[in-house]
Formats: C-alpha cells, structure tokens, sequence
C-alpha cells in the first residue's frame, strides 16, 4: 500500500499499548529475553552446538518442558530444525503406518492433510472439515492408524478440547504450534503434541518441538526400524536419539535456543502452565467481551467454548473497514493484527500470547475504538 492511501491519524500516546506487537507468529519477543541474549552472546553464540555451553540449553529446553507439561510416564521431548511445517513431513514418515484422519478447518490442519495425500507410501486420508470458525471431532475408524488434530488452528481462532476419540487405538498426533505454552493441555490424551518456538514461546521460528507418547516413540522404531526409507533429515528416529543426547541432528540456531529456553523458565519462574494460561485467559476475556459489546465489531467465532484464547479474531460490520483500522495501527507501531489472507473477512486477528500483556491488549481495543470514532 503507498503511504497516501493509508489514512492519517495520530493515536494518542496516553492510549498506544507499551508494546505494538501483536501478531500471530513471528509473535512478540520479550526485551528482556534479547537482552539476556545480548549478554551471553559472546561465550555462547558461535560456539559449538556439540559442547556442553549449548547442550546444557538443550537439555534445559528439555527439562523445562518436562516441567512445564507435566510429562505423563515414559513420555519425552523431542527436538530438531525445520519447524512444524517439517513435523508434518516427518510424521508422514514416522507415525503414520497406512491411513490418517485429519480434522480441517483451516489453513494449518489442512496443509498436513494435503502432506499425506501426495505421500506415495500412505492410503488416501480422511478429511472430516467444518467450516471456518468451527472444528470437526475426529471419529474413531478401524482402518485409521494416525488422528491428526489442531489445538489452535492459527488461521481462525477456532481452539478445540483434546480428546482421544472413544474407542480409536490409533496415534493422536496434535499441532499445537500456536497453542503450546498458552493453552490447558493432558498430554495423556495425545501421542505426538508438537510445536514451533515463535509462537506461545516468544522465540524465533527454525525449531520443532515433539512430545511423544510410548505409543508414538514405539510406532516410528517400528516403521523406520521396519525399513521405510526416510530422507535422513526428516528421520525421527534420528532426532529422537539425537535428542536422548541433548542434541539436534544439524546445527540448530542458538539463538531460537535461548530466547526459547527464556520464554520457559520464565514462565516456570512465575507459577508455570496455570499462569501463562491464566494470562492468555485474561488477554482473551478482555477481548471478545469487548467485541461482544461493541456496535460494530463481534467474535469471528460463534461458539464461545471454541473462541481461541491465544489466537483472536473479531469481525467488523461493514460499516468499518477492517483493513484500514489495521493499517492505521500499524502506522502507529501497533503492527500485525492484519487477518489471515485467504480467510477473506473484514476481520483483525489479535495474538495474546503469554509474552503478551494482558494490558496491552486492553490498550488495543482502546485504540481501535479511538479510531472507528475518529474516522
Ligand atoms: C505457525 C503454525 C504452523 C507453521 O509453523 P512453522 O514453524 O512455520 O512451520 C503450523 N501450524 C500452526 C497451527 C501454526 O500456527
């Protein structure tokens, strides 16, 4: 957009959140976590990813973790570079056996549907879909192996209650990038529960993050061990031993590491899962209240049992023009609350991530009112 078609107005400063960012991924990375990066720069950036100085933030992301989820028995966190995007590609390698069953209902989960149909060594999926602002349920069948479901899915603001579906024995195998480290989650109802960094955890992105079950841990020996051929790097059984040893597979990025590793014992500093979940509640109570209330905005997402509390979407009447309400905070440094693209809607999109304060996201509502009344 050219700088005259974007409409000038000055939001006070008394109104402004203290920190503009708000998107959902890349997300806000606390100030305080890069300057603790600054500091330790010198002896740990650049230093060797098979030594102790970064095998100790491994190990740390590991233990943390173990904590912060309260690891049902024999469950482990595994890790290696790619992201969530590159567990999908994984997964089709080491957890689906023959046939999975997808729950698609927006961007995210649909993209690991389409991974497993072009897979020429799986059967066709199952694709159960709703539409968007709802979730499907995943329906036990004896001819699915693998259940893949989306704790958040990002592109909507639609979070769903995991559940094993009643009488499946197959793999629930969850994405749960933008969801991890803000929602309640019982890891027992899930095999796999994976996530990328630069969501709820305030990093940057490059890393995958897997919690598997027995279950998962025994299927990818059994399949790889088996003697499916997997592309070297997207071999979990190679992370997973790779991540026994505190290691990832290829040079990971130090500095997602520790701005990770940051963002969790910070959290494990203040109480742990019940407090980041706490302020993702608070941030989102705020918010679709104030949508419920508003003359021209309202929760993108009907049923209020399924509104994200990481992930928020507030659609506008026609009276307003979501577009423009978004590039006027930007141009305010209030950056990010654009609408995924391919949704379509006149909509913001709002992350409350735990980084997020639960402040800023009252401050933000204060500045979109102050612009739909100034316009
Ligand atoms: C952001 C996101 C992804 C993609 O994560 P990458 O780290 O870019 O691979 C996948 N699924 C969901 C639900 C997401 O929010």
């Amino acid at each position: 957009m050219s700088t005259d078609t974007v409409p000038q107005l000055k939001i006070p400063q008394s109104l402004l959140p203290s920190d503009g960012r708000f998107g959902s991924g890349p997300s806000k990375v606390r100030p305080e976590a890069v300057d603790a990066l600054a500091s330790a720069a010198s002896s740990y950036l650049g230093t060797s990813h098979r030594r102790p100085g970064v095998r100790s933030m491994v190990k740390r992301l590991r233990q943390g973790l173990s904590q912060m989820f309260s690891l049902p028995d024999g469950y482990m966190v595994v890790l290696g570079n790619g992201g969530a995007t590159t567990f999908w590609d994984m997964a089709s390698f080491g957890l689906v056996e023959r046939r999975s069953q997808h729950c698609s209902f927006g961007e995210f989960s649909s993209k690991f549907a389409s991974v497993v149909r072009a897979a020429p060594h799986l059967g066709d999926p199952e694709v159960l879909q709703s539409e968007p602002g709802t979730h499907p349920l995943p329906v036990a069948r004896t001819d699915v192996d693998a259940y893949a479901l989306t704790h958040c899915e990002t592109s909507t603001g639609v979070a769903m209650q995991l559940r094993r579906p009643a009488g499946a024995d197959g793999l629930v195998l969850v994405d749960a990038t933008s969801a991890a480290g803000g929602l309640e989650v019982d890891l027992a109802e899930t095999d796999a529960y994976y996530f990328s960094p630069q969501k709820c955890f305030a990093a940057e992105g490059g890393l995958w993050v897997s919690i598997l079950s027995p279950a998962a841990l025994e299927r990818a020996r059994g399949l790889i061990g088996g003697g499916r051929w997997v592309p070297p790097s997207l071999n979990l059984v190679v992370a997973i031993d790779n991540s026994t040893q505190d290691q990832t597979y290829n040079t990971p990025a130090l500095a997602t590491l520790f701005l990770m590793v940051n963002q969790i014992e910070h959290v494990l500093s203040n109480g742990g899962l019940p407090w980041a979940v706490d302020r993702c509640t608070r941030s989102s109570n705020h918010l679709y209240g104030w949508a419920e209330k508003s003359t021209f905005a309202a929760p993108f997402v009907s049923q209020p049992n399924e509104r994200s509390k990481v992930v928020g979407t507030i659609d506008f009447d026609e009276s307003v023009d979501a577009a423009k309400v978004a590039s006027i905070l930007r141009a305010n440094g209030v950056v990010d609350t654009e609408p995924y693209r391919k949704l379509g809607r006149n909509q913001l999109r709002i992350a409350m991530f735990p980084a997020i304060e639960p402040d800023d996201v009252a401050a933000l509502t204060g500045c979109i009112d102050h612009i739909v009344t100034n316009l």
